[in-house]
């Protein structure tokens, strides 16, 4: 089996899909490695210590692309400009594709389509399910933790203010206050960045667990008044899409910590809808000049009603930060954890050295998108209006 890594062309994208540690072990397993030049350079991984590895660097990565029964990438398939090509056309019938495809979102619709017309199959990575036997190929939750403590660490970065209380000659300085919305796995990291930088923590989320884990953390906890059975699903695993008058409560139960807070980290988020929007205009205009709301649940629409999707505005003298793949900002760390839970999936999936799909195993039939030919994935059909027809 031919393992194939080309670099990654989405503009600004410095994640690569495999590192030497995870190449040496995948050749350790009877497999070959190509990997095309300078795939990793942007996460500092060199081409020598690949090919220490045992990979073959490829130059051409439509040749890489012609050779490869499974091909390992960060992001979804995307027009190569300098090949004037789309990568989904430099694949061809029975070739793997492991990589976040996010099936579901519209605007892959197209793509997710051509794949299955063209015969690859197509495995993503967003449909790991979240279950403890696949906790080591969730990738989605390494991201979410490198966007948890790098995105804390850009609001730190942007506030006028120390993090920590200071005890100087000319007296005392009070700590920042941090409030973290949604202490899923961006937010609980995030609480714990901000605890270990010494600023005062709140946080609230709809889910008790999640609260419960904030708090032991260190974070003071925001009361929301929710009930659990609005707030959760009947099988306890996620937050529901609350109603417009429960939304509207818990912007009442915030308001009071937002005016009050240095840093507001918004990652609350419903699986497959938009982000909830929790901090309304009014509510920026209440808080302090200078102060600082990052908002993570950008992808997803934002919990910010002014958030600009991939962009750091200043509105009511708040700074409001709406950068988009965060994971990116951490280029060596995401990439070594993105590689680890990649080549878990892989390994997973592989029996004597090739790909072989169990279409009864939980974890494969929820990854898998496109099929001998067809869209297979629940999400992407429900989404696309497909199913049934
Ligand atoms: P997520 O990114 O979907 O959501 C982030 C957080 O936002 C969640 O905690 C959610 O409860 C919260 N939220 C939603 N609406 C809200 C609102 N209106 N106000 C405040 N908060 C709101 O979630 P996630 O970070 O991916 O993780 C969700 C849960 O799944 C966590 O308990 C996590 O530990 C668990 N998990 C389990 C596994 C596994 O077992 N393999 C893997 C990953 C996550």
């Amino acid at each position: 089996m031919i393992i194939g890594i080309p670099k990654e062309i989405m503009p600004g994208e410095r994640r690569v899909s495999a590192i030497p540690e995870t190449v040496k072990k995948m050749i350790a397993q009877g497999t070959t490695v190509f990997v095309e030049k300078g795939a990793g350079e942007e996460a500092f991984y060199p081409d020598s210590e690949y090919v220490s590895a045992g990979a073959k660097i490829i130059d051409d990565v439509q040749e890489l692309y012609k050779q490869a029964d499974v091909i390992l990438k960060v992001k979804e398939p995307q027009f190569n400009h300098q090949k004037n090509m789309h990568e989904i056309d430099m694949m061809s019938e029975g070739q793997y594709l492991i990589t976040f495809l996010h099936p579901a979102a519209p605007v892959n619709h197209h793509m997710i389509r051509k794949m299955a017309e063209k015969g690859i199959i197509g495995l993503t990575l967003d449909g790991v399910p979240r279950i403890s036997r696949a906790q080591r190929m969730d990738a989605l939750s390494s991201m979410s933790a490198c966007a948890g403590y790098k995105g804390m660490i850009m609001a730190s970065n942007e506030i006028a203010k120390f993090m920590p209380m200071i005890g100087s000659a000319v007296g005392m300085i009070k700590p920042a206050t941090v409030f973290v919305i949604g202490a899923g796995v961006a937010g609980l990291r995030a609480i714990a960045t901000a605890k270990g930088l010494g600023a005062v923590v709140y946080a609230t989320d709809i889910r008790p667990e999640a609260n419960e884990q904030a708090q032991s953390l260190g974070a003071r906890i925001v009361d929301l008044g929710i009930p659990e059975g609005v707030a959760v699903s009947e099988d306890r695993k996620h937050a529901n899409n609350l109603p417009k008058e429960w939304l509207e409560k818990e912007r009442e139960a915030i308001k009071d910590i937002v005016s009050k807070s240095d840093i507001v980290f918004c990652s609350a988020l419903v699986p497959g809808r938009l982000a909830p929007i929790l901090i309304t205009e009014e509510m920026v205009k209440s808080m302090q000049p200078g102060s600082c709301i990052v908002d993570v649940s950008i992808d997803q629409g934002g919990n910010c009603e002014l958030t600009v999707p991939g962009e750091k505005i200043v509105k009511h003298g708040v700074i409001i930060e709406g950068i988009k793949n965060i994971p990116g900002l951490l280029p060596t760390s995401s990439t070594w954890m993105f590689a680890h839970n990649i080549y878990n999936l892989l390994e997973y999936l592989t029996v004597d050295g090739k790909i072989k799909l169990d279409l009864n195993d939980e974890i494969t039939s929820s990854i898998l998108v496109t099929y001998e030919g067809k869209v297979v994935h629940t999400g992407a059909l429900e989404a696309m209006d497909l199913i049934g027809t």
